[in-house]
């Protein structure tokens, strides 16, 4: 018997390639251009699938008929579509305009203790909006007022967007997207005989955890109020021995 995913060989790379790429957009999502260029690599690869499986079963009717109606709704959907339209408009005209939204969060251990709106804009990396807010905490108080605590250590959280899907995390459309795909191969796969593709990508990380930064309470304090946390717990410390 011959393999159920070869005919389809280069389609199935093709996604692969996007699950790699959607690695890559988690590894540097606090970096702007960094960020950008693999979701431009994500979204050119994944419009691809489709046409590229097309090719591929032309010499398999049969299949190619079976799965057609799957390959039309697939197109239809309005996720599919948007990022067929941005591929075609950064392969043709350039640049994909992203938006970034942020807050400041106060974190204890993994909890959120407080969180507070925070502009972090599309081209500064999440360090330099991190920077611009411990600039406002030293001058302002209300800032610092919501800022850490002593139980309590500073993150940067962001999301970004297209004006498409607002309210959506790019991390989340890219993710759909493979998953509308690899339904759309896997169904191509059992129509050759072989088992249905696993769709969960278990090494995916927790996009929650992917847009927030954590940053050092004792640097923030250092920084900020001029105060060493560490000098601070070993006096107490010495004088409780006394
Ligand atoms: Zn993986």
């Amino acid at each position: 018997m011959s393999c159920p995913h070869q005919p389809i060989e280069s389609s199935l790379d093709r996604w692969h390639e996007c699950h790699w790429h959607l690695h890559q957009m988690e590894g540097n999502y606090h970096e702007p251009d960094a960020f950008r260029y693999a979701l431009n690599s994500f979204i050119r690869a994944i419009a691809d699938v489709p046409e590229l499986l097309i090719k591929n079963l032309e010499r398999h009717e049969s299949v190619r008929r079976a799965i057609k109606p799957k390959l039309k709704e697939l197109q239809a959907t309005t996720l599919f579509s948007t990022l067929r339209l941005k591929r075609n408009f950064i392969v043709h005209q350039g640049m994909l305009e992203v938006d970034s939204q942020g807050s400041v969060r106060a974190m204890e251990g993994t909890k959120v203790k407080i969180s507070f709106p925070f502009r972090v804009e599309p081209w500064e990396s999440s360090d330099e909006a991190y920077e611009r807010y411990k600039q406002v905490c030293r001058t302002d108080k209300f800032w610092r007022g919501i800022g850490p605590d002593c139980d309590s250590s500073p993150a940067i959280w962001r999301t970004w967007m297209i004006p498409q899907f607002p309210n959506r995390d790019l991390l989340d459309v890219a993710f759909e997207a493979w998953k509308l795909v690899g339904e759309l191969l896997s169904a191509t796969v059992t129509e050759f005989g072989g088992d249905p593709l696993n769709l969960t990508m278990p090494c995916r990380h927790d996009p929650e955890l992917v847009r927030l930064k954590r940053y050092s309470q004792r640097e923030f304090f250092l920084s900020v109020d001029g105060i060493d946390l560490d000098e601070k717990a070993r006096k107490w410390q010495e004088g409780r021995v006394k």
